[in-house]
């Protein structure tokens, strides 16, 4: 049976789908800008600011996506052929474009999830990066994790399996970067600060663009050094932007909505709850990524999209992600419209 649509499409294919609200585009509009290429822009700096002071670093540098984040905390860690460890499936291994490679000379690594979803062990950190190998032997220099790991499905690294696996890397000689697209996710999933979350990161990206709300940007963050590389490279990387207070602007309205991102794990763990009692295998969220496990993705998803459900296949089912532009009413209309199981 195929209910119609009643009303626009409830869009839970990303949380990169949000749009600046009214108070978020106010602020862009009034912000106080100067030019960041040249000498600085006041904005820029206040955002960068805040947060080197939630997550605990020397200096942050704001970026235009995580994925340049990621790339530009590569190219100064790597060099051309230095090998690089990461949870298999991270973002940095599969959804790049293979940049880690083609521009930053990174060999990468998948390491299993042996201690939980999207987390490494310990011991296969050191295995990985066994010394006394010939000269010719892979030079291991970094281990980049991921928190939430978003193919795992949005999965929490804990403040003390992080610690952990901190230490291990540098125990074995490697520097530690970390992707925190969807760190305030985790922070918020664990009630802890984020800075707890980030704790003896060397470098550290985190998305303002997705659960935040805000249309563009990522910050870098790390030590005073590694942001002075850090601006060099993305200025090579085309990454440097003039006037970049409008868009530091809505940043700094995006911060202030870490709190609400508990709503959208609320949503999560409804809908995950309302399609298993409808008889769909769907474990609930740690965070605000479901997951549900289905034979055709790609039909489902097409099913979905004609009721008005707009969602993303993955290899083995359909994804859907609770934002700030999702309502309680969206994600029930979801559980009332998700097909029933074959
Ligand atoms: C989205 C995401 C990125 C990349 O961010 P963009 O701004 O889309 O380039 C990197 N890592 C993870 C884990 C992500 O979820």
């Amino acid at each position: 049976m195929t209910v119609p649509p009643v009303g626009p499409p409830v869009d839970l294919r990303s949380d990169t789908v949000t749009r600046p609200d009214a108070r978020m585009r106010a602020a862009m509009a009034r912000a106080e800008v100067g030019d960041d290429v040249l000498d600085g822009d006041p904005t820029m700096r206040a955002l960068e600011a805040k947060v080197s002071g939630l997550l605990g670093t020397e200096d942050a540098l704001w970026v235009p996506s995580g994925s340049m984040g990621n790339l530009i905390a590569l190219c100064v860690h790597l060099e051309r052929g230095d090998r690089f460890l990461a949870p298999d499936r991270a973002h940095i291994l599969d959804l790049e474009a293979g940049t880690a490679a083609w521009l930053a000379g990174g060999m990468p690594r998948a390491l299993p999830w042996t201690t939980g979803p999207g987390v490494p062990a310990l011991s296969d950190i050191s295995r990985a990066v066994a010394p006394g190998g010939p000269y010719f032997a892979l030079r291991d220099r970094l281990l980049c994790l991921e928190n939430t790991h978003g193919a795992a499905g949005g999965t929490v690294t804990t403040a003390s399996q992080h610690r952990r696996l901190v230490a291990a890397a540098h125990d074995s000689g490697l520097l530690v970067h970390l992707d925190g697209a969807r760190l305030w996710n985790a922070a918020s999933a664990l009630g802890v600060a984020p800075a707890v979350l980030a704790e003896g990161a060397d470098t550290v990206q985190v998305c303002l663009s997705k659960g935040l709300g805000a249309p563009v940007g990522s910050v870098l963050a790390g030590s005073a050094e590694f942001v002075r590389q850090a601006r060099r490279v993305r200025k090579m990387l085309g990454g440097g932007v003039r006037q970049g207070g409008v868009l530091a602007a809505a940043g700094l309205v995006a911060l202030e909505r870490q709190d609400r991102l508990a709503v959208d794990h609320e949503h999560a763990l409804l809908l995950a709850a309302g399609l298993a009692d409808r008889g769909w295998k769907t474990a609930p969220p740690q965070t605000n990524i479901v997951a549900v496990p289905v034979d055709d993705p790609a039909g489902t998803v097409a099913r979905l999209r004609q009721v008005g459900i707009l969602t993303l296949p993955t290899d083995t089912g359909v994804r859907m992600i609770t934002h700030c532009d999702v309502s309680r009413h969206d994600i029930i209309r979801t559980i009332n419209t998700f097909p029933p199981p074959a």
